[in-house]
Parts: structure tokens; sequence; C-alpha cells
């Protein structure tokens, strides 16, 4: 989708921090971290939500994942939180499914 920006930051056509990226997945600095470390997570492939993603999605969804636990590795942090807001009640402003990696600070439970 060209107006999506998840979709123009996978494609190398707006900037971003990358820390990782393949054919599937991309992962970048969040522009706003909400946490010492906050990267995103996603795949190149528009998906809009989590609930969107289908039986073939599958194996892109797992790769978040792996991904995600990689990059906190790679950033220096083994405490960590792996959040997917769904929905905009739940927090989701960008409609272009992403994992969050949030770390580097306590924190608090349950999320507000
Ligand atoms: P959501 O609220 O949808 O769960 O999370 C969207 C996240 O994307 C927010 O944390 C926000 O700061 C981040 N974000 C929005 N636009 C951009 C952008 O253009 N670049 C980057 N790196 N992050 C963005
Ligand atoms: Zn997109």
């Amino acid at each position: 989708m060209s107006d999506c920006i998840f979709c123009r930051i996978a494609q190398g056509k707006a900037e971003a921090r990358i820390v990782y990226q393949d054919e599937e997945v991309t992962a970048f600095h969040d522009l706003n971290p909400r946490a010492p470390v906050h990267v995103l997570i996603i795949p190149n492939r528009h998906i809009a939500s989590v609930a969107e993603a289908g039986v073939e999605d599958e194996p892109v969804l797992g790769k978040l994942f792996t991904v995600a636990c990689r990059a906190a590795e790679e950033l220096g942090v083994t405490d960590y939180r792996l959040v997917i807001n769904n929905g905009p009640q739940a927090g989701q402003s960008v409609f272009h499914l992403h994992v969050h990696l949030l770390g580097g600070r306590r924190m608090s439970w349950p999320p507000g």
C-alpha cells in the first residue's frame, strides 16, 4: 500500500533506523520511543492488523517473534515486553501489523 508508512519503510521509500531486514520482515527503531529500547517488527507485506492475519500468514507471524528476540539480544536487553495493539481502543494507531519490542526499563503490569 503506497499510502502506508510502514509499507514505505519496508520498501526503503521512507526513512527509518533499520535494525534488521530480510525478504519477509523489517525491524526498525520507533520514532517516538516509550522505552530505552523500542523497536517495531513488521511483515514486509501489508497486513492491517493481527486480527486480519490468515492461516497463510502463520510463518511470518512466528518470524516476527524470533526476529524480535534476536533484536533484543543484539540491543543488549534480556528482559523485555513484546506487544501487539489490535484496534484503536487497544492503542493501535498504524494499521500495518507490528510487534513492539520494549525494554531497558522496569515495566508495570497491567499495561494502561
Ligand atoms: P501502535 O500505536 O499502532 O501500536 O504503534 C505505532 C507506533 O509506530 C508508535 O509507537 C509510533 O511512535 C510509531 N511510528 C509511527 N509513525 C512512525 C514512523 O514514521 N517511523 C517510525 N520509526 N515509527 C513510527
Ligand atoms: Zn502497510
